[in-house]
């Protein structure tokens, strides 16, 4: 097909890791990254008997020095083939202030530069559209959920809603494979370039922010899940390709003292250890061709369901924070993402 400029990639499973860098205010700490090489990073662990390390291989792994460009262009062709019909998981995982956000979104204080691959997907495919006008014409849709709780709701919804924020109507999820809407009472936008996709994201972020408020840093314990709709009529034989893109920033991964904490925290930690748990069941069940896979076992994976396995493409971003005392974390943060490479 002349327009496949995509490599086929087929239904694929890929495992990447980022490393942060130290904050500003850190320097000359010692880090839990002996190594980095290639797929390969090196883990210093504390060991009753002295110093021990743990290695670790994945699709890639990107040192703290990274930037977000360079992160992006090796995502670039997965992202691409959304516009070849292909429907694509891209999930951001690791411990709070481990850099899933930066990675997905940017940092607060956004410039082009720092633009995380949310921003750099969409303005991508606008571009890649642009090019292919003369033989496709391609819509393009967005959605922005956020599960809290197992429960789902829109990330798109007008500022002025914002005060009743914990009691928006939850949504449903309904596997739709004719519209490929899984939420189809979530808004649906219309978008055609970056400004407009900017303005959505900024809304979104100050939904999930003013919910955040009311019960404290709310975003590092809930999944937010950005989808990217393309609907591409082939101009010559009218024939029409869907494909999807679900960009997930997952809550914070990191285990919770169950003896220190009571009530509705506790709650919270029981749901987002459930729903990251069944994430890595169904990636790791795909990843060995097992016949069983336990969709139905959380919200995220019934409503990714139609994105994950069979022909689509899924990439596990697991993010570390390099601090000593994050070690434990980082351990079972890349022993979740061996499981599932
Ligand atoms: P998370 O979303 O996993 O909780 P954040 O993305 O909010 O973590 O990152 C925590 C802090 O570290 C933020 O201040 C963020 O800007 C910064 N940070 C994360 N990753 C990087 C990076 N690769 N380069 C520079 N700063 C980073
Ligand atoms: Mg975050």
């Amino acid at each position: 097909k002349l327009y496949n400029q995509v490599q086929d990639l087929k239904g694929s499973i890929r495992v990447y890791c980022r490393v942060r860098p130290f904050l500003s205010g850190q320097s000359n700490c010692l880090s839990t990254v002996d190594h980095i090489e290639e797929g390969n990073i090196a883990i210093n662990t504390p060991s009753k008997y002295g110093k021990g390390q743990r290695s670790f291989t994945f699709n890639k792994v990107f040192g703290p020095s990274a930037t977000q460009a360079e992160v992006f262009s090796d995502m670039q062709p997965l992202i691409r083939s959304v516009l070849d019909g292909y429907n694509v998981c891209i999930f951001a995982y690791g411990q709070t202030g481990s850099g899933k956000t930066f990675t997905m979104s940017g940092p607060k204080d956004l410039t082009e530069k720092n633009q995380g691959v949310n921003y750099r997907a969409l303005g991508d495919l606008f571009l890649l559209a642009e090019q292919r006008r003369d033989i496709f014409h391609y819509d393009v849709t967005v959605q922005m959920i956020e599960i809290y709780n197992e429960q789902v709701r829109d990330l798109l919804v007008a500022d002025g809603s914002n005060k009743r924020y914990p009691l928006l109507t939850l949504l449903e999820i309904r596997n739709s494979s004719q519209t490929g809407l899984n939420v189809p009472d979530a808004n649906i936008v219309p978008v055609s370039s970056t400004y407009d996709v900017i303005d959505l994201m900024n809304l979104g972020q100050r939904n999930r922010a003013v919910g955040a408020t009311a019960l404290n840093d709310r975003s590092s314990r809930s999944h937010s899940c950005l989808t990217v709709h393309v609907q591409g009529r082939d101009l010559t034989s009218g024939t029409i390709l869907r494909g999807c893109m679900h960009l997930v920033d997952l809550a914070g991964s990191e285990r919770v003292d169950k003896s220190e904490v009571t009530g509705d925290r506790l709650k919270e930690a029981q749901h987002i250890n459930k729903s990251l748990s069944a994430l890595g069941d169904v990636i790791a069940s795909l990843a060995q061709k097992n016949p069983h896979v336990p969709y139905r076992n959380s919200k995220l994976t019934q409503l990714l369901q139609d994105s994950l396995g069979g022909q689509a493409k899924t990439l596990m971003f697991v993010h570390i924070s390099p601090e000593l005392n994050a070690v434990g974390e980082t351990i079972s943060t890349l022993k979740f993402a061996e499981r599932v490479a």
